[in-house]
Formats: structure tokens, sequence, C-alpha cells
């Protein structure tokens, strides 16, 4: 599990970063979760205490234009999170903060925007264009994200307001972002919320498809899902997936693999370790 950390984008070499692990329940990736219901597609990939694993992943890729990283991980937000590892993964690759030309930046939760800043709340990729929605800007600058539990808006609040500050802010709805990476407007696990395409290959899915069963079951959205809407992204993400024959992979996808249409609906086949 958790293998195939390099991926290939049609001669494009990307690394899935691991920021860290995390063990949820299954009433937290599948919505009103119902063992009569969920159960039958589900239970098969429980561990032993009843938890489904994941990972929070990052995407490197290793374009033309220069490095382009999708998402930065939790960083100093971890808590108590078994989380924000991402700075070692770089540092492994022997990359150096400044190498990175371009941020996309799926959404705004913690485990996706907090290691864009350092523990002071200072850019840590200074020399990089960060690609955010602007409806994903507006909302969490909005008084329902201030409200949101836990403070779940702060991580978000102070990344984007130091990208701004720093003019490193480029607020893009959908297009090319590099030569070879396009950003996909993918709204519904929250407004503004963006996939990446790398070189018509790979389709990084942000955490618009979270699991495996996600496929088969496109409309079983997750409690972490802002918006329903989730499910018509899902439909439309893998219907272009099927369509180009391409490698979907996601931040907690544990897996990567192809989309098969199957009647109606689709099927996940896994890629074996190594591809
Ligand atoms: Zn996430």
């Amino acid at each position: 599990m958790f293998a195939n950390r390099v991926l290939d984008a049609g001669g494009i070499r990307c690394h899935v970063l691991i920021d860290g692990w995390r063990a949820v329940s299954p009433r937290f990736v599948f919505k009103g979760y119902d063992e009569a219901v969920h159960g039958p597609s589900v239970a098969p990939g429980l561990e032993a205490d009843g938890s489904l694993s994941g990972r929070f992943a990052a995407l490197l890729i290793e374009g033309a234009d220069g490095l382009v990283l999708v998402d930065a991980g939790i960083g100093p937000f971890a808590g108590e999170m078994e989380a924000g590892r991402l700075a070692g993964e770089l540092d492994g690759l022997g990359i150096s903060r400044t190498d990175i030309r371009t941020v996309v930046v799926t959404h705004g939760h913690a485990d996706h925007v907090g290691g864009l800043v350092t523990n002071d709340g200072v850019p840590v990729f200074e020399e990089a264009r960060h690609l955010v929605h602007p409806a994903e800007l507006a909302f969490w600058r909005s008084g329902v994200a201030g409200d949101l539990p836990g403070d779940a808006g702060e991580p978000a609040r102070v990344a984007f307001g130091a990208l701004r500050a720093g003019g490193l802010l480029d607020a893009t709805t959908s297009g090319a972002a590099t030569r070879e990476v396009d950003v996909i407007e993918a709204p519904g696990h929250t407004p503004g919320h963006l996939a990446v395409l790398v070189n018509d290959a790979l389709l990084w899915a942000g955490d618009a498809i979270v699991h495996p069963v996600n496929v088969a079951h496109p409309e079983w959205i997750s409690a972490a899902d802002m918006d329903a809407a989730n499910v018509q992204t899902r439909v439309a993400l893998l219907a272009r997936a099927a369509d180009d024959g391409l490698v979907v992979a996601g931040s907690h996808l544990p897996v990567q693999g192809r989309i098969r249409r199957h009647g109606a609906g689709f099927v996940f086949d896994e890629l074996p370790p190594g591809r």
C-alpha cells in the first residue's frame, strides 16, 4: 500500500510527496454511512480496528517550465497529527524551496495549505506564483469560514494572507498553469476546489476523489465535502479520465489507476506498483 511514489505523466516525471498518514472512520469518508448501503463496498477495505487508512499527499511535477508543486501539506498546523513531512520529502529529493516556480493550491483545507507558510507565517516558496481559484480565496475570507469549528479557517487565512501580502497569489479559474500543467475547476469539496491535469496524461484529483469506492459510487460524498456539487464534479472528472485514458491519483486516494466506463458508471483499474 502507498507505493508508486513516482508517476509518469507521458514522459513528465511526477513525485507523490507523502506529508503524513491518517486513519479515519468510514463515517467521515462516506457521509451518512449505512452498513446496509455502503458496507458491501467499503467493509472489505477497513482495517482491523474499523478505520480506513489514507494518506496526506502533495504532487511535485518536473515540468519543462520548472518545478510545479500541487499543495504543500499541513506544515506548522500539524499539531498532534502524524503529518507535516513534506519539507523532508523535498529535502530527500534535493530540492530547495526556491526551485519551486509554480504552486497550484487545490483548496484551502489545512492539510493542503498549512505548509505554504513557515512557523512565522512567511511564504515558504518565495519564488513561486501560487495559483488559487478566486471562489476559494473569497470563501476563506468570508464570515462562514471564520466561524468554522476549531478555527479550521486559520491555516487558509494565514497562508493566503501571507501570499497576498507577498504578491505571490494568482487567482485562476482554469486553463494552463504551465506548458504541461492545466488547472481544472472541480468545485464541491470546497467552493473553489481545483484539480490538475499533467501533460494530458495524469489527473490529480485533489480531494474530489478520496477513495477508490468513489469511482463506482461518485454519489457517496464525504463528511468533508462542503457541497453535494462534488458528485457532478466527480462524474465529470471520471468521464474525462475514462475517455482520455488518464491515470488518476489524488491527495488522500491511497492508490492510483485508470478509469473504465461500465454501463452508466465507472470502474477503477488500479495500476500495479512501479507504473
Ligand atoms: Zn485534504
